[in-house]
């Protein structure tokens, strides 16, 4: 019934090419195929196409995935930080996540909210509630909040709207200035296109929906009913988005559900399909992996459970394929992974994490299988994940910029293609950095992050782009400025 109620077929319809959506399993299978020796000096090529800024087809992906020799690897590991740098320079930006309602009307056999997993606690957050969540995150220092809901009809997009808006709302004060949360993102069930304007009206940051797998025989057997057992209407997810004026969209694949070659593929063509129609490709990418989940055998035991380092492998060539997207990694993964792969290009991840419902204000220090919808790889605080970062020379961003000066959509696109988006991002990273280190950091973390920062300053002087664009000067007065205690400068 529910589904009846969500679902357009027109709003399908008018995506698909002779009634055809853009995964072609057959297509897929046979450019892993074809592509199942590749050349020593083709890789090579597509290295350097990579380097130029440029999203590989799908025989150049297909190519990389099939890699053996380990030293061409390594080739390909240290390729994929020179094109991170190049388009977003050394810093990572950092979200939190805030769950607001684990009631969900689909029945995901990987998944611990899924409606007949009778071991779950159920929960969804008032307004109130999520205020007070709102202040826990930002008094870690957070800037930057990704929201997610379970699909139920008290979770709509009214609630969800409404819920982005109490976000919006909170202001703590800090140590020298005052904290808030300045970007929200959404990971939410499709929607309509109208909808989703309720949600573009508020001021939503990304809108994230993640395939969980592009197979489309495996994703009907995993997801036997509501509304998400609709492949097609989760795959054009995106597509409605961008009609609706979200122009900032995040795609992603659970991975250990089905062969990880092809879900890479799967992600290629999903970025070329939305390059194709609206000239813009995916925001960021993301490539969770499988972990336990209470109620699911499947999360424990399903035969393509992806090994470390593969999933190192399918980071960087996803890094070289599209590389003007961010890549997200998450504390779902051990600490001694999401080190290994913030290396091959990540640009994103979070820290400080609690995804049990309210978790953050009740501050709830142990997991909860019972209320999570899975299980953390690493629950480090933000202040710990910050500093170890800072020494490896890495500059944490709470930078928020882009989408309040229109670097959205094709702008940021375009800018991040030519590297100038990256530029700007050093600038608003040292400012963010400077507040975080004045308002939240310890004095260890404070010690390694001030060095990294100097670093920054020293560098900013000497890029011609910043001089050419009198740029160096005004930086100058915002970090002044900063330091003395305004917040929420930004170029
Ligand atoms: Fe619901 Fe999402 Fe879990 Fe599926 S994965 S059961 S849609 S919360």
């Amino acid at each position: 019934e529910w589904a009846a109620k969500v679902i357009k077929q027109e709003e399908i319809d008018k995506y698909l090419v002779n009634g055809r959506d853009f995964i072609d399993e057959e297509v897929i299978y046979n450019k892993l195929y074809s592509n199942r020796k590749p050349d020593k000096q083709f890789i090579r090529d597509i290295i350097q196409k990579s380097l130029s800024i440029t999203r590989l087809e799908p025989d150049e992906t297909a190519a990389l995935l099939n890699v053996k020799d380990e030293d061409l690897w390594e080739e390909l590991y240290e390729a994929a930080d020179k094109v991170k740098r190049k388009v977003y320079d050394n810093r990572i930006v950092f979200f939190a996540p805030l769950y607001c309602s684990n009631l969900c009307v689909n029945n995901c056999l990987y998944c611990g909210f899924r409606k007949e997993n009778s071991e779950e606690k159920r929960r969804i957050l008032n307004m109130e509630e999520i205020k007070k969540e709102t202040e826990a995150v930002i008094n870690e220092g957070h800037k930057r909040m990704i929201v997610v809901y379970g699909e139920h009809p008290l979770s709509d997009a009214n609630y969800i709207a409404e819920s982005i808006k109490a976000i919006y709302s909170v202001k703590k004060k800090a140590k020298h200035g005052y904290g808030n949360i300045r970007r929200v993102n959404v990971n939410a069930a499709p929607m309509s296109i109208a909808d989703l304007r309720k949600l573009w009206e508020v001021g939503i940051g990304t809108y994230q929906v993640f395939q969980e797998t592009y197979n489309h025989e495996l994703y009907k057997k995993l997801h036997p009913s509501g509304p998400k057992s609709n492949y097609l209407w989760r795959l054009y997810s995106l597509h409605r988005a961008m009609d609706a004026g979200i122009d900032d969209v995040a795609i992603g694949a659970l991975f250990g559900l089905y062969d990880w070659r092809f879900e890479v593929m799967g992600l290629l063509y999903h970025t070329i399909d939305l390059e194709r129609q609206f000239n813009i490709g995916p925001h960021t990418i993301s490539f969770p992996r499988l972990t336990p989940a209470a109620g699911s055998k499947l999360s424990t035991n399903s035969e393509y459970l992806v090994k470390d380092e593969e999933f190192k492998k399918l980071v960087t060539v996803l890094r070289l394929s599209v590389p003007y997207t961010g890549l997200i990694i998450t504390a779902r993964e051990k600490p001694e992974i999401r080190r290994e792969v913030i290396k091959v290009g990540c640009t994103q991840t979070d820290a400080s994490t609690k995804i049990d419902i309210g978790g953050y204000s009740e501050n709830t220090n142990l997991q909860q299988k019972d209320k999570q919808q899975f299980m953390l790889g690493d629950t480090r605080s933000l202040d710990e994940v910050i500093r170890e970062l800072a020494e490896m020379g890495l500059i944490t961003s709470f930078c928020t910029a882009g989408y309040r000066c229109g670097r959205t959509g094709d702008k940021i696109m375009g800018l991040l293609k030519e590297c100038i988006e990256g530029k700007f991002c050093k600038l608003n990273a040292v400012l963010t950095f400077r507040e975080y280190l004045d308002d939240y950091a310890s004095e260890e973390t404070k010690i390694a992050g001030e060095k990294v920062l100097l670093k920054e300053i020293e560098e900013i002087k000497t890029i011609p782009f910043f001089q050419q664009h009198n740029l160096v000067e005004k930086f100058n007065q915002y970090y002044e400025r900063v330091s003395n205690g305004e917040r929420d400068l930004y170029l």
